[in-house]
């Protein structure tokens, strides 16, 4: 079912004309796109969930488009499906939550105390040093960043892009942040899916509806994980989400 719907979005696609594209594509030619219609396709693989990427992988791959894939850290393990994508011709970036998992380490409390020099030196330094070895391992360097939401940001009350640096964007010549105004700005409409409930779209408005009304540059987030959902990944991952934020909370978090 799941399959189909993502095909069923890809299928419009074709019939209404629409240029699929990873983000990157569409950055490098945002400007001879402006009078086109555009499916740019952004999908963040948060957890080692190989079935729901490839759910995604295998139809575009059919179709013969590209999409955006962010990995996290922990989900760039899945090396096979990495080379893949990449060989592929689809774009492969970072998702990335330095700011997150340094607050967590040095139990930082607030996002002032997060936002303190010594702290964004260290998630520079942090930030350096993994994009490094990234673009070690993929033999090729990221062109674009995406900030991931943590439930620890959600506690913080920000989110990881506002501490990216000018100086990381140009130590590694990264072209854009997903959530940069300035990009996402160069489209008529974002649509995203439901997190917590797979398959299903946020204010019931799916990139099928939009397409049909003709909207001409549509951006799309998908999570793999929710449309095909793991269940011993998504149960281990929310167990641990679960035991960490009673432990943070334990330290003097508000909650929500
Ligand atoms: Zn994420």
């Amino acid at each position: 079912m799941r399959h189909a719907a993502y095909r069923q979005i890809l299928n419009v696609a074709r019939r209404r004309q629409y240029q699929t594209m990873s983000l990157l594509e569409f950055y490098s030619r945002r400007a001879e796109l402006a009078r086109h219609k555009v499916l740019a396709l952004r999908h963040d693989v948060d957890t080692c969930n190989r079935n729901g990427v490839r759910l995604f992988f295998d139809l575009e791959r059919g179709f013969g488009v590209s999409a955006t894939y962010y990995f996290r850290l922990k989900t760039f393990g899945m090396a096979d499906v990495v080379t893949q994508i990449l060989e592929h011709g689809s774009e492969v970036g970072y998702h990335f939550e330095e700011p997150a998992t340094l607050a967590k380490r040095c139990r930082i409390t607030s996002a002032r105390e997060l936002a303190d020099e010594a702290n964004r030196k260290r998630i520079d330094q942090m930030m350096t040093r993994n994009i490094q070895r990234i673009n070690t391992k993929l033999g090729t360097p990221i062109r674009s960043l995406c900030s991931h939401n943590d439930f620890y940001n959600r506690r913080l009350g920000v989110e990881n892009h506002a501490f990216l640096s000018d100086r990381v964007r140009q130590r590694f010549n990264i072209l854009f942040e997903a959530y940069d105004p300035s990009f996402k700005g160069c489209f008529d409409e974002c649509l995203y899916d439901v997190t917590d409930n797979a398959w299903l779209w946020h204010g019931d408005r799916s990139p099928v509806h939009a397409m049909l009304d003709g909207v001409p540059r549509l951006y799309v987030l998908t999570h793999p994980r929710q449309w095909h959902p793991a269940p011993i990944v998504n149960t281990r991952e929310n167990l641990q989400r679960l035991f960490q934020e009673l432990y943070y909370r334990s330290l003097g978090l508000k909650g929500e």
